[in-house]
């Protein structure tokens, strides 16, 4: 898979910018992108009660296109907006297909600052019905950009009960000031922390002081990356909300999702009675 992907963003590279906007146009246009989902364990229950959406692009002939191959190239033209759109829009139907089934699953999509701060974005926010049980992935570098207006938009998402959460948390240029300035209501630990928590003091040191500093703050917190089960029971003796990672289970299709909900030894959340028949 690593030539093809290798091959695919050398072509890519020798096609030129216009052809590569075609080509990405096409795959939007033609449905070729997909979503695989990675469950959210929640420590308190014991239950899944979301799943991030992560995109796929099984290409024809290059084989499986990682999102990093692709995303920047969206995010380089204009059709970041428009696969967002896309993106969320399909992690809400696949929530509602849980839903038949009697599972409670929220829904987390990552969305680019770039795609957060325009106008058109919050008015697709607007023209959906429901946007309950989604919260949006946004990475720290938001804060790069204009604090004041950021706040403005996280404030109109959180009045639509979306959720806004910071991802790769301690990576980039957040800090608690401007944490406290906008309304957040979760931010993820990188991976780069969670993977040597047990084997590094600072680590260890940084992933129970962010969490303490979160809490404070009233932000739920996620760990990401968790990988072995001694690092989901620190996770959860330092009081992490939940956690995400392959221990728990590797980003799958829906399908092979379901299998693993249907099976699994942390049960996905359930809806309330009342909730499955509305
Ligand atoms: P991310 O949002 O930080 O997503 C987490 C990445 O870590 C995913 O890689 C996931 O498969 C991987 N991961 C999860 N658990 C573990 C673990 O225990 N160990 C290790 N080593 N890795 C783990 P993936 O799916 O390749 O996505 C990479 C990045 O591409 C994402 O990082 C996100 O920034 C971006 N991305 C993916 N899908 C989308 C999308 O639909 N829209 C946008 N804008 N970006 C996306
Ligand atoms: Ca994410
Ligand atoms: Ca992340």
């Amino acid at each position: 898979a690593g030539v093809h992907v290798f091959d695919a963003v050398r072509d890519a590279a020798t096609e030129g910018r216009y052809a590569l906007t075609q080509h990405l146009r096409e795959a939007l246009d033609r449905h070729e992108f997909k979503l695989y989902y990675q469950p959210k364990l929640d420590l308190a229950s014991g239950c899944i009660t979301a799943c991030e959406a992560l995109a796929r692009w099984p290409h024809p002939r290059r084989g499986m296109v990682p999102p990093d191959m692709f995303i920047t190239a969206l995010e380089q033209t204009n059709l970041i907006l428009p696969f967002t759109l896309w993106a969320i829009h399909t992690a809400l139907q696949q929530r509602q297909t849980w839903r038949a089934r009697g599972w409670n699953i929220d829904i987390a999509v990552n969305v680019p600052p770039v795609v957060l701060m325009n106008p058109e974005f919050l008015a697709f926010l607007d023209s959906r019905e429901s946007l309950d049980g989604v919260t949006l992935e946004i990475t720290e570098n938001v804060f790069l950009g204009d604090l004041d207006r950021l706040a403005a938009v996280v404030a109109s998402i959180r009045a639509r009960n979306v959720g806004f959460s910071i991802d790769d948390f301690g990576t980039g240029y957040s800090s608690l000031q401007r944490l406290r300035q906008t309304a957040v209501s979760e931010i993820k630990i990188d991976r780069s922390f969670v993977k040597d928590m047990l084997a590094s003091k600072d680590d260890a040191v940084i992933v129970h002081s962010t969490i303490e500093l979160a809490h404070n703050l009233g932000l739920r917190v996620v760990g990401e990356g968790v990988e072995n089960a001694e690092t989901l029971a620190r996770l959860a003796e330092l009081r992490c909300d939940s956690i995400q990672g392959y221990h728990i289970c590797r980003p799958l299709p829906p399908a092979a999702l379901e299998e693993f909900l249907g099976r699994s030894a942390w049960p996905p959340a359930r809806l309330a009675p009342a909730q499955a028949s509305a």
